[in-house]
């Protein structure tokens, strides 16, 4: 396993790396969900780089950039074991040199749901994706259905500005309860990890509800947060239904939908979704 810090030694790893070449972007502290992301990009190609970079960019001010959680040596033995070609664990620096300005925007998909909440987000996140992206020019890329918005601004980025890689997005991995598996679950005690299956369970109700004929939506996010409620830990940001390409929400039951939903929970925030 090659473990890169300069882009240029990423850059040229990457041009010399048997094809086609899958790309896992993460920011680290690797569990189950990433190595999902991993075993299937070793599937589908003959190489696979993996990035770990808790991008600045992509958080707000006053979020847990300082407190997200980091384990690279950890991290680095999981990759060693899983045979994963490529590891590239780039400094703040070294991706963004001294008068570094860019910053790309993809648009309305980045300005609904998460972005109402974190208005810098998802330009964050397209930067860093494509100067990734740039990099490693790889064939495949993959990520995980767990942030369903964040996948559609990506694949928006490599359409819009003609990429080249193909996105694939895999099912989100969960815990035993139905927890979505998340880094940020780590700081959750023990009262506050039982408490946030509920987010979960609102989007199985919403599924169960959207099979019903005689629900309409409103009522549909109204028993959404109903449940919700009934966990007195959890304080909603949003939940929402809406249209899974778009993610404008819905006034009337159309497919192909997507329930959503942001939680916080003490200082710790969830996000989770569901396809109807
Ligand atoms: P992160 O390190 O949280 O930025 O995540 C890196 C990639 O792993 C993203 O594409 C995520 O969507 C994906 N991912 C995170 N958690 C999960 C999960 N529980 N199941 C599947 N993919 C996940």
């Amino acid at each position: 396993m090659k473990i890169i810090e300069t882009v240029h030694q990423f850059e040229y790893q990457c041009v010399q790396s048997p094809r086609p070449m899958g790309l896992v972007p993460t920011m680290g502290n690797l569990h189950k969900g990433h190595m999902s992301l991993i075993k299937h990009a070793q599937k589908d190609n003959a190489s696979v780089a993996v990035s770990i970079f808790v991008n600045p960019n992509q958080f707000g001010s006053t979020e847990d950039f300082s407190t997200y959680p980091r384990n690279i040596k950890s991290d680095l033995d999981i990759l060693k074991d899983a045979n994963v070609d490529i590891v590239f664990i780039p400094s703040i620096q070294e991706m963004y040199p001294k008068g570094f300005a860019a910053s790309i925007d993809v648009g309305l998909i980045a300005t609904r749901l998460e972005g109402e909440f974190r208005p810098s987000h998802f330009n964050g996140v397209a930067t860093v994706l494509c100067k990734l992206i740039s990099m490693s020019r790889p064939n495949n890329i993959y990520l995980g259905q767990k942030d369903a918005q964040q996948c559609l601004v990506i694949k928006k980025l490599n359409d819009d500005l003609n990429l080249g890689t193909q996105v694939v997005i895999l099912p989100t991995i969960r815990d035993d309860d139905g927890l979505a598996i998340s880094s940020r679950n780590i700081h959750l005690s023990e009262s506050q990890r039982k408490a946030a299956v509920i987010l979960h369970e609102s989007l199985h109700v919403a599924k169960n509800l959207w099979h019903d004929e005689t629900k309409n939506i409103e009522h549909i996010k109204l028993q959404m947060c109903k449940v919700i409620h009934t966990q007195p830990l959890a304080n909603i940001d949003y939940i929402s239904i809406a249209n899974v390409e778009t993610l404008e929400e819905l006034k009337h039951k159309l497919t192909p939908a997507i329930a959503l939903g942001a939680i916080r929970i003490g200082h710790t925030r969830l996000i989770d979704n569901i396809i109807l």
